[in-house]
């Protein structure tokens, strides 16, 4: 049997404009410089079925999505592969994914059909940026550096991904990761 492995799954109100089980990835190893993350991959990996790690999503009533994050969700592939079967058995229809990669990095075909809403903030962390703020209709979000991006991508009848416009809002001065 596969196993999934992450740090932990937690409640998140901030991060995605709804609120999320937000599973910690366990590994990165992107190494960029001013890391605030480092500490979480020293935590114990948790390794179990996704199928039971989904299920037990679905039927906590006060999630409504998951989030993936924390350290970067692509470092593994088939670790990748296994969170989306945790995303399909889980049954949500939005999911957010905060990796450093670029968009087109990103496996869009192995995103379980169940998700309707793909939230995906993209880009390396880079010390000292401006950070940069988007919205969302009434949500915002600021990202740690002027380089990283917001995409909204939504499926369609066809079970095609469509971009949907996000806004980006303002450069803020302050810094942050
Ligand atoms: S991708 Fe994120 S977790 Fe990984 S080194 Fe960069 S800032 Fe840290």
């Amino acid at each position: 049997m596969s196993e999934v492995k992450f740090k932990r799954i937690i409640d998140n109100f901030n991060d995605a404009p709804f609120i999320a089980a937000l599973i910690i990835a366990p590994s990165c190893s992107r190494g960029c410089v001013g890391c605030q993350n480092q500490h979480i991959q020293d935590e114990e990996d948790i390794l179990d079925d996704p199928r039971a790690t989904g299920e037990a999503i679905r039927d906590n009533p006060f999630w409504d999505g998951i989030i993936l994050g924390g350290l970067e969700p692509l470092d593994d592939m088939e670790n990748f592969k296994q969170l989306m079967e945790v995303v399909r058995f889980s049954e949500v229809e939005k999911l957010m994914i905060y990796t450093s990669y670029e968009l087109y990095d990103v496996p869009l075909n192995i995103v379980p059909r169940n998700v309707r809403s793909l939230y995906i903030k993209t880009g390396k962390y880079i010390q000292d940026s401006e950070t940069v703020t988007y919205s969302l209709r009434s949500w915002e979000l600021e990202l740690a550096s002027d380089n990283q991006t917001l995409h909204l991508l939504q499926r369609n009848s066809v079970d095609e991904w469509i971009a949907a416009p996000v806004i980006k809002c303002r450069k803020n001065n302050s810094t942050k990761s």
